[in-house]
């Protein structure tokens, strides 16, 4: 059965930018020269067809990967790791862009008469392996045909009723982590999964199929939901299919919905008073989920998870810390600034979003944002070497200064340099700092 074609070059055109429609167009160019075919597959190909941007170029090649990959590179730049063993290689960039390509092999050889067909099914092959039909079309890169659709498994019929269609029968029990991928994709373009697909999910959770999944794998595609823009919904619907029990068995999913809930208001809230977004985009929804849980029970499932020693730490500080700070910031009393300053401190800047949907009334809101701005705005400019310009020597003092100068800038002691530089000295020489010796000349007589 051949695939039905149409050429999508001007949405290609319309959707990609300059550099990655560059990149595709070379590659189909090298690959001509080979005498091999290339195509785009995947993410980019679906997002392209739902107008969405995707900068994932991944490359299928009928040919060798390796050989294509280097060669691509003389052209387009970039440094090639290849996957011998695979016939994979990654195209990497010194900005951190990458491109993947896969070799798709079939009995080549077998058949060399009917070397045509045999190279088609190679494509139809490597489609056939992947986890829906949306995410199984691709797109001819030679130059001949650039930007015809390959589309065995009718993806884009799915795509335009907005259907997560599995290829075959086995597919969740080839791979369970399909699973939680089946969920993201539905939530994130408002699709369902059809109902055929949903039996064989829920036959695949019945079974427990999950269980045999590595934590490495699940963690990968969890990872990826809490980094989704909004990942209330899947969490919901893990949560409805009985997933959510084998990723977080010590947590009862109620619990917390109410705060999960809140966060994307409380991130967009956040943002608006100049919080950045952490690098490790997962993490304050992961605070989220654990910040009920007790300390060992935190540290159980981040080890589960082989998450590292400083992410732990901000877990463990995260559930240690909260309370206090709640407590603290929704006081009837006035506490000054600086002493809620240092309290919010002790929780890790990933936990402020959590924290913002945990603080109830308007008051302890305002005062959560006036520690928000001031440890932004209030800064003190005097540092370190400040401080040995004066003549102090340096060690743990310092520290203590520098603190104090903080804190008495947060309470609005001081307003400009002049008077920092003036408070740090008088600070210092009323503990009797140590200053730096200077050679004193000798007493004569
Ligand atoms: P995203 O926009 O989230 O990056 P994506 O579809 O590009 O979505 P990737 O995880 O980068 O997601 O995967 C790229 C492609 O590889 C998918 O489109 C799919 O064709 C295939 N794929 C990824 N994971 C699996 C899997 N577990 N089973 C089968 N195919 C997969």
């Amino acid at each position: 059965n051949s695939p039905k074609s149409s050429n999508i070059r001007p949405d290609m055109q319309r959707v990609l930018p300059g550099r990655i429609m560059g990149i595709l167009a070379k590659a189909g160019e090298v690959a001509e020269n080979l005498n091999y075919q290339v195509y785009a597959v995947g993410g980019l190909v679906r997002d392209v067809l739902l107008k969405v941007e995707n900068l994932d170029v991944d490359l299928v090649v009928e040919g060798d990967g390796i050989l294509m990959a280097n060669k691509l590179a003389e052209v387009i730049g970039g440094r090639v790791r290849p996957h011998e063993k695979f016939g994979t290689a990654e195209i990497l960039f010194p900005d951190g862009y990458w491109v993947d390509v896969v070799t798709a092999r079939v009995e080549y050889y077998e058949y060399p008469a009917a070397l045509p067909q045999v190279e088609q099914s190679s494509l139809k092959h490597d489609l056939y392996r992947r986890d829906f039909t949306i995410n199984a079309m691709a797109v001819a890169l030679n130059p001949g045909r650039f930007g015809e659709l390959v589309d065995y498994f009718n993806g884009r019929e799915d795509l335009q009723i907005g259907a997560i269609r599995v290829l075959h029968n086995l597919s969740f029990i080839e791979d369970p982590t399909r699973i939680l991928r089946a969920i993201r994709f539905e939530q994130r373009y408002d699709m369902a999964v059809e109902p055929q697909t949903m039996r064989l999910i829920k036959e695949a959770v019945r079974e427990k199929v999950i269980a045999r999944l590595s934590t490495e794998r699940m963690w990968g595609e969890l990872k990826s939901i809490l980094e989704e823009s909004d990942p209330e919904h899947m969490l919901d619907r893990m949560s409805e299919l009985g997933v959510w029990d084998y990723l977080f068995p010590e947590i009862t999913f109620w619990e917390v919905q109410p705060v999960i809930s809140e966060m994307p208001q409380a991130l967009m809230i956040l943002r608006n008073w100049g919080w950045a977004e952490p690098a490790e985009k997962w993490l304050p929804y992961f605070l989220a989920i654990l910040h009920w849980t007790t300390q060992d029970t935190a540290h159980t499932i981040c080890q589960r998870y082989f998450l590292g020693r400083r992410q732990t730490d901000k877990v463990l500080d995260t559930i240690a810390h909260w309370r206090a700070a709640l407590k603290s910031l929704s006081a009837t009393e006035d506490v000054p600034l600086s002493e809620l300053t240092k309290i919010v401190q002790t929780l890790p800047r990933e936990a402020y979003p959590l924290f913002l949907t945990l603080l109830e009334d308007k008051m302890a809101i305002r005062r959560f944002r006036l520690v928000m701005e001031s440890v932004h705005r209030q800064k003190p400019s005097v540092n370190g070497k400040d401080i040995r310009g004066m003549g102090f020597k340096p060690g743990p003092m310092y520290r203590i200064a520098l603190d104090a100068l903080w804190r008495a800038r947060l309470d609005g002691l001081i307003s400009d340099r002049d008077e920092e530089l003036a408070y740090v000295k008088a600070y210092l020489e009323s503990r009797n700092a140590p200053k730096i010796e200077t050679k004193q000349p000798e007493a004569v007589g």
